[in-house]
């Protein structure tokens, strides 16, 4: 199999990246949103969403459309280049040409901001997530970790890491194998085919590095463990 992907659970609660630049409605989104059991984070400028987006993957989008920086068809286009993530956009007013721009651009739903109804907007957010859950079972509210043995790349929940082919083969042999401890010495071979004169001290530089590119996908959680005296483990231990 050229891909194999490995599904590690999360937690159950669902991580919501509010996009909005009037601070009272984004205010009483997130208020609805924590009473209905949603995490949430909220931005008002659209030029900090895809950064927020690609420093950690929330499970959904509620993106406004006229935002300061960036609009929200154009974070949505870019969004969809590398994300497949639920999208629910707010507009002020939602004519038949929006709705159509939006489907173009991959939003999944819309509403209407006037009348402003954050109970409706929690309830589509529901439907939404149950929908997704649903097309993806095994995937629900896991994190997904995809290696490409053709690519020689990785990418976590769509999003590709930028990783070096050292890091990439470290990070293919521990997350094969969770919870088992790799000596450095094992970890040494897999890093280069042929005999290389590098010390087990390459594996723990390379693994540093590995770590900090992987923390952002865990809620800053580190995945890579060092066993004292021994080498690494790869584990998702519960926040
Ligand atoms: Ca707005």
């Amino acid at each position: 199999m050229p891909i194999d992907t490995f599904k590690f659970s999360a937690p159950a609660s669902a991580d919501i990246l509010i996009v909005e630049d009037e601070p009272k409605m984004a205010e009483l989104l997130q208020t609805y949103l924590t009473a209905a059991g949603y995490a949430s984070r909220w931005i008002s400028d659209g030029r900090e969403a895809l950064p927020q987006v690609r420093s950690r993957m929330p499970d959904l989008i509620l993106l406004d459309v006229m935002l300061p920086g960036c609009d929200g068809w154009q974070i949505c286009r870019e969004l969809r280049e590398f994300s497949d993530v639920p999208v629910l956009m707010l507009s002020a007013r939602i004519g038949e040409e929006d709705r159509l721009q939006g489907l173009e651009l991959g939003a999944d739903d819309y509403i209407c901001k006037t009348p402003f109804s954050p109970r409706e907007i929690v309830a589509r957010v529901k439907a939404m997530l149950r929908r997704r859950q649903r097309d993806t079972p095994a995937a629900a509210s896991s994190t997904a970790l995809s290696i490409d043995h053709e690519l020689h790349s990785a990418s976590i929940d769509g999003v590709t890491l930028n990783l070096t082919q050292q890091e990439y083969r470290l990070l293919k042999a521990l997350a094969a194998a969770p919870g088992r401890v790799f000596s450095r010495d094992q970890l040494l071979d897999k890093l280069h085919d042929d005999y290389r004169a590098v010390t087990d001290r390459a594996v723990d530089s390379h693994i540093k590095n590995l770590r900090r590119k992987l923390e952002p996908f865990f809620d800053g959680r580190n995945v890579i463990h060092a066993i004292y005296g021994v080498g690494y483990k790869f584990e998702i231990t519960e926040p």
